[in-house]
């Protein structure tokens, strides 16, 4: 039987927040089983974990602070931060990193967030969840620093070209793909790289609402991403693979429940 884990799915903070049971009953019957709930700020991330705990098995959230609201980071972040990660629901820090494409933080408060996100994953030893846009070589500097002493490591939405998919794979860590790849304008140089990513190093994700795959066919009128897509982007990269549709899910599936420990 084939079936999905979506590895991010903005479903607080976002226009799904307002259709959870109809975002959730869908997704189940595209075979998605499983969903990775992504907490962008502490604030956000406590209602993650109170949403999740309401849905045990199905979805699971990480809690942490996104390189764009990186300017909230204060003295008492990290003692607020280690508290939501006891929660059962939470199964990683972040999501956490660096975003310099639009700089909502400065680099300083950036760089300042995600180091101390790295310390907490370091302690706890839980998974982290990380971004990273048009910082490749900040990103690649620091998370080497942490590496060694990190659990696992994911590289969530990963949109680069093949050299930096080369320096991700040299510091183990696991890559997400997007509906980027579906996108026959911007996605080209992804699309160019997938087959080099490890069978055990791969895993899948929405992105929804945001990140729509443009080859969905008939396009969707609203332009939102549900988890109910993420089968076709396991389609699109299974092409490029040249594998089954069906190796890729299972291989997928199984890095997924590994990497955050899911049962
Ligand atoms: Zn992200």
């Amino acid at each position: 039987m084939t079936r999905y884990i979506d590895i991010a799915v903005n479903l607080i903070g976002s226009k799904l927040e307002h259709q959870i049971e109809t975002v959730l009953h869908e997704a189940h019957a595209a075979a998605v089983e499983k969903q990775i709930i992504v907490g962008s700020n502490l604030e956000e991330s406590a209602e993650v974990a109170t949403c999740c705990k309401q849905y045990p098995n199905t979805l699971f959230g990480t809690a942490g602070v996104h390189p764009h609201y990186a300017s909230q980071w204060s003295d008492q972040s990290s003692e607020k931060l280690l508290s939501l990660l006891s929660h059962d629901s939470i199964v990683a820090v972040g999501e956490c990193g660096l975003d310099f494409n639009r700089n909502f933080s400065t680099p300083d408060q950036q760089l300042k967030a995600f180091e101390s996100q790295l310390e907490i994953a370091v302690q706890t030893q839980m998974p982290i969840y990380m971004h990273c846009r048009d910082a490749h070589n900040e990103f690649i500097q620091l998370v080497k620093q942490y590496r060694p002493q990190l659990s696992n490591a994911v590289l969530h939405c990963f949109t680069g070209s093949r050299s930096e998919l080369e320096d991700c794979l040299e510091l183990d860590l696991f890559i997400g793909i997007t509906g980027w790849v579906c996108d026959e304008r911007r996605g080209q140089t992804l699309a160019e790289c997938i087959k080099y990513i490890p069978n055990d190093r791969l895993m899948l994700e929405t992105d929804s609402p945001y990140l729509l795959p443009r080859n969905l066919k008939p396009k969707p009128k609203s332009g939102t991403n549900y988890p109910k897509y993420l089968p076709h982007i396991a389609d699109t990269v299974a092409n490029l693979r040249q594998q089954s549709k069906e190796f890729l899910a299972k291989q997928c599936f199984d890095n997924t429940m590994d990497f955050f420990g899911l049962e």
